[in-house]
């Protein structure tokens, strides 16, 4: 038994990854205790989410929905059955089908200006469509009027904080039902995208909008595990109760444990996950022989 008092929390939860784009080993018996890809070949991704790195719980979008020829159409690190086309409505309907059929938790949509666009019509096809199926929306916005196309057409989720244009108030208190992801951490700082990002999410938060933790693991040199850089910019707009919200599961998922304090601010969080270390895993259900012998 330990001396020393300690509080008990739960794992990381990073709401956006891409897990073919890192050396997801690396994430065993890490602080991160779970994991949402946000866009690859649904097959590969759904054995990935089948046979976890040890104490991660993988969930997964599948491909990115997009125009014929939009975002990420032909980047190097897209393969072809992370993208799926979408050329009109009917086609939303058949593409979320998909996704059902593959155990995507979402349908991840891609908006991006400076590459062909979803029309509005196959947009909310595909939003309408995911909705029926119980799945949410999940969108990267990206250019001039994108996040406000996402948010009127009933989007979920925004996967990146808006970076690329300050967002007007109105589209702002139109957007406070929805989840932001906030990837603070990609964009070069102090200026620029960074500021852009940072006073979108604090605006965001401001208006009752829920921000939470994502890294876009694999978008660049992030680090495997936690990235303490992205903890202490969502630090500067959560504290306390709202920041360990953000970047932890639910309490009922008990991952991690450290000497008290509870941590309230970024460093402390940082500090605390650094002292962390993993609870032992529920037995599962073979383990407790619920498994009848053959
Ligand atoms: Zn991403």
């Amino acid at each position: 038994m330990s001396a020393v008092p300690q509080v008990t929390l739960p794992g990381v939860v990073d709401q956006h990854v891409h897990l073919g784009l890192v050396d997801r080993g690396l994430l065993a018996g890490s602080a991160v205790a779970e994991v949402h890809d946000l866009g690859w070949d649904p097959r590969e991704v759904r054995a990935w989410a089948a046979a976890p790195p040890p104490g991660v719980r993988v969930r997964f979008a599948g491909p990115f929905h997009t125009a014929p020829g939009g975002y990420p159409t032909g980047r190097t690190w897209a393969p072809e059955a992370a993208v799926r086309h979408v050329a009109s409505v009917p086609e939303a309907g058949e593409a979320v089908a998909d996704v059902v059929a593959a155990g995507g938790f979402a349908v991840k949509v891609a908006l991006h200006a400076g590459m062909d666009l979803l029309p509005d019509d196959v947009l909310r096809a595909l939003v309408g469509a995911a909705h029926a199926a119980g799945l949410p929306v999940l969108v990267h916005a990206e250019g001039a009027g994108q996040a406000a196309r996402a948010i009127d057409a009933g989007a979920d989720t925004l996967v990146h904080v808006p970076w690329t244009e300050a967002l007007p108030a109105a589209v702002i208190a139109r957007a406070t039902r929805m989840t932001w992801i906030s990837t603070l951490a990609i964009h070069d700082g102090p200026g620029g995208a960074l500021d852009r990002a940072l006073s979108n999410a604090r605006r965001f938060v401001a208006a009752g909008g829920r921000l939470v933790y994502g890294t876009d693991m694999g978008n660049g040199p992030t680090p495997v595990g936690v990235n303490e850089r992205e903890i202490e910019l969502l630090g500067s707009v959560l504290t306390g109760e709202a920041l360990r919200r953000a970047v932890l599961g639910p309490p009922e998922a008990p991952a991690l444990t450290a000497p008290l304090p509870l941590p309230e601010t970024a460093s402390e969080l940082i500090a605390w996950l650094r002292a962390a270390t993993r609870l032992p895993l529920p037995p599962s259900e073979s383990d407790r022989g619920e498994t009848p012998p053959r």
